[in-house]
């Protein structure tokens, strides 16, 4: 018997549902309303099972109180640098300029990462000696030193369904002493030498719907991201752009893609620049280069604004 128009709209509605269900939800929270400006990092993904995970709350977060959090199951930093784990952040979002927003409000000595981690009773994943940090961080605010979960570099952890292993950024990751604090923080900050908590470090994630995340941090160009390419098979990354003199640019980072990781669409981050005005990508920027260059599908985060990926890497919505 043949399906009734009704029958056939219904069980469309109910493919729809079910195919924007299994998608993983990405939303950035920059420092201004559906553009993409020179502070943002921050990133929330969404499993489809409701696990949220906040990647490198950076400066364009206001304080842990911030209601575009939400529930946070796991904080991710990917190194110390004052715009990754956040030193300072907004106080409310579109404040100052795009390229230059205002970021008033100071998270020293604790981050913005483990003040969200506090607030919200996040896990925190990250490799190296950073695990430790955290932990002692947390424990000493009042958290659980346990809630600092390692993934040091080819092993990993499962949290909420999603499988978080750490890769190879080729970066610097020194801890300011301000950190520290006291006499030690002082003299080290006189001799000019940073605090050690290991390497730097990327992320590869799997999540629930098949989606494999490649996230670089901040990096040069290294032979490992050819193996990370190889081995976990990303079908989505994000790419960090910023250029000179700090990491790849553009063109290093299209490379990198191209040739190496070979998603089927990338995000690009970490631009170091007023990248979009009214929400469309600046003819003369970094971020439009870097759309020219890369083979595969390029989008831009635009704060606030959702998009979804299915299981292959490709956006099925919001992009
Ligand atoms: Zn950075």
């Amino acid at each position: 018997m043949s399906k009734t128009p009704m029958a056939a709209i219904a069980a469309f509605a109910f493919a729809a549902a079910s195919a924007s269900a299994a998608n993983v939800k990405v939303t950035p929270l920059g420092t201004h309303d559906g553009e993409f400006c020179a502070q943002d990092r921050a990133l929330v993904f969404e499993d489809p099972n409701g696990t949220r995970i906040l990647y490198d709350p950076g400066r364009s977060v206001a304080g842990a109180e911030d209601p575009r959090l939400g529930k946070i199951d796991v904080v991710l930093v990917t190194h110390m640098h004052g715009d990754h784990a956040g030193n300072i952040h907004i106080k409310d979002v579109n404040q100052g300029e795009c390229g230059k927003p205002d970021t008033p409000v100071s998270s020293m000595p604790k981050s913005l990462a483990v003040e969200i981690a506090l607030a919200k009773k996040s896990k925190m994943v990250t490799g190296s000696e950073m695990q430790a940090f955290f932990a002692a961080k947390l424990k000493a605010n009042g958290g659980n030193a346990a809630d600092s979960m390692l993934a040091r570099y080819g092993g990993s952890v499962t949290v909420g369904g999603v499988k978080i292993a750490t890769v190879t950024a080729m970066h610097s990751n020194g801890l300011d002493p301000d950190y520290i604090g006291g006499d030690l923080g002082k003299a080290m900050k006189e001799a000019g030498i940073a605090g050690d908590v290991g390497l730097a470090t990327g992320y590869v994630l799997r999540f629930s719907n098949g989606l494999v995340a490649y996230l670089s941090g901040d990096t040069g160009i290294t032979a490992d991201q050819q193996t990370i390419g190889a081995y976990y098979k990303p079908n989505f990354a994000v790419m960090s752009i910023g250029g000179n003199p700090n990491m790849t640019g553009p063109q290093e980072a299209a490379f990198v893609m191209n040739d190496y990781i070979k998603p089927a669409s990338v995000l690009a981050t970490h631009v170091n620049e007023a990248a979009t005005q009214g929400g469309k990508v600046l003819p003369n920027s970094k971020t439009a280069a870097f759309q020219k260059a890369a083979k595969m599908s390029v989008y831009v985060p635009l704060s606030g604004k959702t998009m979804e990926f299915d299981g292959g890497g490709h956006c099925r919505a919001g992009c």
